[in-house]
């Protein structure tokens, strides 16, 4: 009997093509709504491959329906969904796709920093309305990028790709992370700070940590009262690390200046959520990989991974 692979999303019929040709493949039928959980603990009991995406759960109760399972490849970088713990004491490989969407991240964020810092959205929206009725000396301004600085709170793959792009608008940049990175610092200059002086000092704070126990909540009232009334705050990592309610009370009373979200605690964000109520805030629904490019590449990865898993080769980008 071939190995059965579960795909938790419709994805592209190219993609699936070389699994297909080699397994039982078996996909949820909707784009844009995760599998139900029933079917998800159904469908992993007869699977030797999981394919799944940052909306599913893949936690202790998964890996115990599961019977056959080696794989799960996931189709993101950050892995905060699975049960890494879990899957190794079941013995099941756990991948992810680093690297590849690199690039098309640090464009997003960057793109978001630009928006937010120029109220890009809000003047865009003001004008569909019929808004603009004359060049007017002071709406829509906002806050310089050029020459300021960036303070980047998680320097790996993406973070120092922001940071290269900062340096094309004379922005000196200032990064933490639990360790420093040496040879970055020398190449281009960048400066390692404490958490709290770089939110002291910083313009821009940029998140781009990974979701983990020890960033849950790191960025709190605490965190955001260390900021500049004029500073924005940009979260393209993951929700859980912003405490929601602490930003909220900071932008409602210009203790901060504005923020721009790709992420949020609970995904979709729900479109009543206290944020979204808020001028200051610049929403964005989780794009930070999508580009076209990026994201065939990173279901390239996927595929590869669980192919190879399931051939009995070790697989690139092995997690646990
Ligand atoms: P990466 O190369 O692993 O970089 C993560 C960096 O965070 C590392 O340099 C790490 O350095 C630092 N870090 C880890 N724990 C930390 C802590 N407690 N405090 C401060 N820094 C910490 O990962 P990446 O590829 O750049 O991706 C980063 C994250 O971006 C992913 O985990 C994912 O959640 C998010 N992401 C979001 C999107 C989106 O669509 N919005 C797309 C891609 C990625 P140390 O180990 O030295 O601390």
């Amino acid at each position: 009997m071939k190995p059965v692979v579960f795909i938790t999303r419709k994805l592209p019929e190219e993609v699936v093509l070389p699994l297909q040709e080699k397994f039982t493949v078996r996909m949820w039928k909707s784009e844009s709504e995760s599998v139900p959980r029933d079917i998800l603990l159904k469908e992993v009991a007869e699977a030797d491959a999981l394919w799944s995406v940052i909306a599913d759960r893949i936690d202790k109760e998964v890996f115990e329906a599961a019977k056959n399972l080696k794989v799960v490849s996931n189709l993101a970088v950050g892995f905060n969904n699975i049960d890494t713990e879990a899957a190794q004491s079941k013995g099941v490989i756990v991948t992810n796709t680093p690297g590849v969407l690199t690039n098309t991240t640090a464009d997003l964020t960057f793109a978001l920093l630009l928006a937010t810092a120029r109220k890009l959205i809000e003047a865009e929206s003001e004008l569909r309305k019929g808004n603009w009725k004359s060049w007017t000396p002071m709406d829509y301004t906002g806050m310089d990028v050029g020459g300021a600085t960036i303070g980047i709170i998680g320097m790996g793959r993406i973070g120092e790709a922001v940071a290269r792009r900062a340096m094309g608008f004379d922005m000196k940049v200032l990064y933490h992370n639990r360790s420093r990175k040496i040879e970055a610092e020398k190449a281009y200059g960048f400066e390692y700070a404490e958490l709290d002086d770089l939110l002291i000092q910083s313009d821009f704070v940029v998140i781009l940590a990974p979701f983990t126990p020890e960033t849950k909540g790191l960025i709190g009232q605490c965190e955001l009262a260390l900021m500049k009334k004029t500073s924005v705050l940009i979260n393209v990592a993951r929700g859980g690390i912003v405490d929601e309610e602490a930003l909220y009370d900071a932008l409602k009373n210009n203790q901060i200046w504005a923020a721009g979200l790709d992420v949020f605690e609970v995904e979709p964000v729900d479109p009543n959520h206290p944020l979204l109520t808020l001028p200051n805030v610049t929403v964005l629904p989780h794009i930070g990989s999508a580009s076209i490019r990026t994201r065939i590449g990173m279901m390239n990865l996927n595929a590869n991974a669980i192919i190879d898993v399931l051939e009995g080769r070790e697989p690139e980008n092995r997690l646990v």
